[in-house]
């Protein structure tokens, strides 16, 4: 009897397998990878549709998910292309050399998996509003972490690229890959990021139920390097789309938007939101007037909302910026300049989702959304059931 169940069981199995799929998987053929950072990258492209129905957007809003990289953002390609370059250049030496780094805690992540797995020893300097979490991921991945104070200003010794430049001075064999102002940075991500935005757009057809321009129309992206929308625009405007609009989410408080007077009102003013805004201009931030269109000042006020936006609607539990491109996106999108593509079905507005919630589970911002969100109706039933009056 129990091997009829079995068949039974294969053939209900075998059926669910034939049914078509109520929504096209990933495709990747299943192969065994070297090491994690096989892994690195392939994110998937996904329809927002329920946030873009909310919002009553007629175009397509795509969420590119960063945090099924393996190191958990879209951090881990930069520290991958910049440990590999380095590499390739000599100038790694497997037990003797020690990668520091001054970061906002992902680019540290991704440099402590891959030395993890290359045998380099890490040091990550990191201002101290940066999560508990990062620094417990980076601690749990073998690097030593150093907290500097969040107000330095970043040419201070106190800041946390002052620390690590001074660590670096005295440290035998110390090496600062320095995510401001490596090449590989931007690189990675017009290499990587961009055109697999352009290949899933490319590739999946339009439909009447989903019209698509078949072109990536808008991107916008949150900066903190830069290297991320500045990598993304690069790959898109040379060898795809040179009209698509590419939008820049900068926090108020920082000075990285353009014109600069956008920054006037807010300089200095403290957010919560981390990986993004700065108070210097990276080097590897593009600052030519076609990289980057159009800059939107964002707020923690609108982000959070957002990021509860997406894991309301979207079932995906995404990082604080992911929030302020978002909510980038729809201030632009309900603007002057982006009224006529939101109102367009089939423009494609690609909205770049760096890193999930693992990073911020104890921020009391993320506690708030997800234990002091309005009562559902269903949790009004249940408490009727369970505590009658
Ligand atoms: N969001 C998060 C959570 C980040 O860690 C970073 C990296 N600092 C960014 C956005 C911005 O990426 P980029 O440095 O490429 O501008």
């Amino acid at each position: 009897p129990s091997a009829s169940k079995g068949n039974a069981l294969d053939n209900q199995m075998a059926q669910a397998y034939s049914r078509p799929p109520s929504s096209p998987a990933r495709t990747m053929s299943p192969q065994i990878l070297d090491n994690a950072l096989g892994a690195v990258g392939h994110t998937p492209l996904i329809r927002l549709d329920k946030i873009a129905k909310l919002n009553g957007l007629k175009c397509n809003l795509l969420g590119k998910l960063e945090y099924t990289s393996v190191g958990g953002s879209v951090k881990d390609r930069i520290a991958k292309a910049m440990v590999e370059a380095a590499e390739a250049e000599g100038k790694l030496i497997p037990g003797k050399s020690v990668v520091i780094e001054p970061t906002s805690g992902n680019t540290g992540i991704g440099l402590a998996m891959a030395c993890a797995i290359k045998g380099y020893s890490v040091i990550i300097t990191m201002p101290n509003k940066m999560s508990l979490e990062k620094e417990a991921a980076l601690r749990a991945l073998g690097a030593e972490v150093i907290r500097t104070p969040t107000e330095a200003a970043w040419d201070s010794p106190e800041s946390h690229i002052g620390v690590a430049q001074k660590l670096q001075r005295e440290i035998p064999y110390g090496i600062i890959l320095d995510q401001y102002r490596n090449a590989n940075n931007p690189l990675a991500h017009e290499l990587t990021t961009g055109p697999e935005i352009i290949e899933a757009v490319v590739s999946t057809p339009s439909t009447p139920a989903h019209p698509s321009s078949g072109k990536v129309d808008v991107l916008v992206a949150g900066a903190g390097t830069g290297g991320t929308i500045t990598g993304i625009s690069r790959a898109i405007k040379k060898t795809h789309n040179k009209d698509c609009v590419v939008v820049g989410a900068d926090p108020r408080g920082s000075i990285l938007a353009l014109p600069a007077e956008l920054n006037n009102e807010d300089e200095g003013l403290a957010y919560v939101v981390e990986g993004i805004g700065y108070d210097f201009i990276p080097d590897v931030l593009s600052r030519e007037a076609n990289d980057i269109d159009v800059w939107i000042k964002t707020s923690d006020e609108d982000s959070f909302p957002a990021v509860q936006m997406i894991m309301r609607n979207e079932g995906l539990l995404v990082g604080g910026s992911s929030g302020s491109s978002l909510s980038a996106a729809l201030q632009w999108l309900k603007g002057d300049e982006g009224k006529h593509v939101a109102e367009t079905p089939g423009k494609n507005v690609v909205v770049v989702l760096p890193d999930g919630i693992r990073n911020y589970m104890s921020k009391s911002w993320f506690l708030k959304i997800a234990l002091e969100a309005e009562p559902t109706p269903l949790a009004k039933t249940i408490k009727d059931i369970l505590h009658p009056v």
